[in-house]
């Protein structure tokens, strides 16, 4: 069997199964690396895949040509990761007639579906910071497109490329893309994995908590993972970057010319300090389409300094860095020890800290609440 892309490269985006016209391209997850596997008994070789791959044919970046922190009102900005600002343009995208296309917790994956109304919103707003699954989303927006309706993409960078890949600059007119800084991503294995182990069956979850405005710490409706202010370990692996698939270490947007219209990540280090616990918004314009998305959300916008904001926010400049850790985590995984397992084998004093809070607080020698936690911005070592 043949690979669409490098083999160990591929980010999972879905845009080949999407476009082959002889339904016989599968992903396998072996939760370190991705594959893209053709059967090449059924392939005509037609070459779509080839052609609409992100990781094959990056589309076009371009430099930003304006840059702004901000906030959205703040109703929004609660529900939100950042400052919410992803949120206020989604509903003026609606309310403008627009459809938006985004991802949301679905049968244990987070799935991308069109929202056509502001209640059909609900379950975008807030990080996922897991592998979102785009299979199907490209052909619905090219559907819509065709007809003549105004898309709102919003998705990562590897995703918003192979989306342009498989909409071409025709039907492109129509469509708006904001893409987010991004880090990386694991498997969706690997929160399952982790739930489960905390107790959590997935498929039962109607909402996961990656993050409480500028907290980050694991939750869902099912149950509280861990109490509040212990490190849970899925967060742990994640903010360190130790846990991606393969192709991120070598992400092509990973750097400062973004893939879309309009770039939204976290405005780290901002120097409006009063602002920051609620969460502040980096947004980098890349077009005027990019413009007319902020113009039409009425967010509050402030001046920053973009290369201020590159310095904390490494992903404007370069892909996460494999650390030795990876190595160690991923060996003992591959070796059947489990998720939290192979997260102690890397941060053993970290990790006996936690589970002690845990134990102490269970014999309520100390109450939930107290510890550190991770501030926004923080990666404990
Ligand atoms: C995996 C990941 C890594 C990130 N890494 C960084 C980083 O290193 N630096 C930085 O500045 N910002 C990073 N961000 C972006 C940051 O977490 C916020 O999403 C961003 O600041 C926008 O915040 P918001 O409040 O406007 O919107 P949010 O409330 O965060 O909503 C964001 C929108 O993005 C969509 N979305 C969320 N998760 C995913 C996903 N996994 N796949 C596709 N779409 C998704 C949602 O559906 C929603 O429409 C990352 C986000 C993700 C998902
Ligand atoms: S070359 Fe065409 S038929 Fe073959 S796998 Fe790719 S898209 Fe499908
Ligand atoms: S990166 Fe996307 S388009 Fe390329 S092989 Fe993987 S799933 Fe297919
Ligand atoms: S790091 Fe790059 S390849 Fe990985 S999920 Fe983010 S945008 Fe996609």
């Amino acid at each position: 069997m043949t690979t669409v892309c490098e083999l160990n490269k591929c980010a999972g985006c879905m845009a080949c199964i999407d476009i082959c016209p002889k339904d016989c391209i599968k992903i396998e997850d072996d939760i370190q690396y991705l594959n893209a596997k053709i059967d090449d008994n059924k392939c005509i070789n037609c070459g779509q895949c080839h052609r609409v791959c992100q990781r094959n044919n990056p589309a076009n970046v371009r430099e930003p040509i304006a840059w702004y922190q901000g906030w959205a009102d703040k109703i929004i900005r609660q529900n939100s990761s950042s400052g919410g600002i992803s949120s206020a343009i989604e509903k003026a995208f609606i309310c403008s007639g627009g459809v938006v296309a985004s991802c949301k917790l679905i049968d244990g994956d987070y799935k991308f579906v069109l929202a056509r109304s502001e209640n059909e919103l609900q379950g975008f707003a807030g990080s996922k910071y897991v592998k979102s699954n785009p299979l199907g989303i490209y052909k619905s927006v090219k559907k819509e497109l065709q007809k003549g309706q105004k898309v709102l993409f919003l998705g990562l960078p590897c995703q918003v490329s192979s989306m342009k890949n498989c909409i071409g600059e025709e039907l492109g007119e129509n469509l708006y893309t904001i893409d987010l800084i991004c880090h990386g991503t694991p498997s969706i294995k690997i929160l399952r994995m982790a739930l489960k182990e905390y107790g959590v069956n997935i498929d039962n979850c109607k909402e996961i908590l990656f993050r409480h405005n500028t907290r980050f710490e694991l939750d869902t409706d099912v149950k509280k993972v861990v109490p509040s202010r212990v490190g849970d370990f899925y967060t742990k692996a994640f903010l360190n970057g130790i846990d991606y698939t393969e192709n991120c270490y070598s992400c092509h947007y990973a750097q400062g010319e973004r893939v879309s219209d309009l770039t939204l990540g976290d405005s780290w280090g901002s120097d409006i300090h009063e602002e920051e616990k609620d969460g502040i918004s980096l947004a980098l314009v890349q077009s005027e389409k990019g413009k007319e998305l902020l113009d039409m959300s009425e967010v509050i916008l402030k001046n920053v300094d973009l290369e201020k904001a590159k310095i904390p926010n490494t992903q404007l400049r370069h892909p996460t860095t494999l650390r030795p850790e990876h190595d160690i985590f991923f060996n003992e995984l591959n070796k059947g020890r489990g998720f939290k397992r192979s997260v102690f084998k890397c941060y053993p004093k970290w990790c006996f800290k936690q589970e002690l809070k845990m134990k102490l607080i269970k014999m309520h020698l100390i109450s939930p609440g107290g510890g550190k936690g991770y501030e926004i911005g923080v990666i404990e070592k």
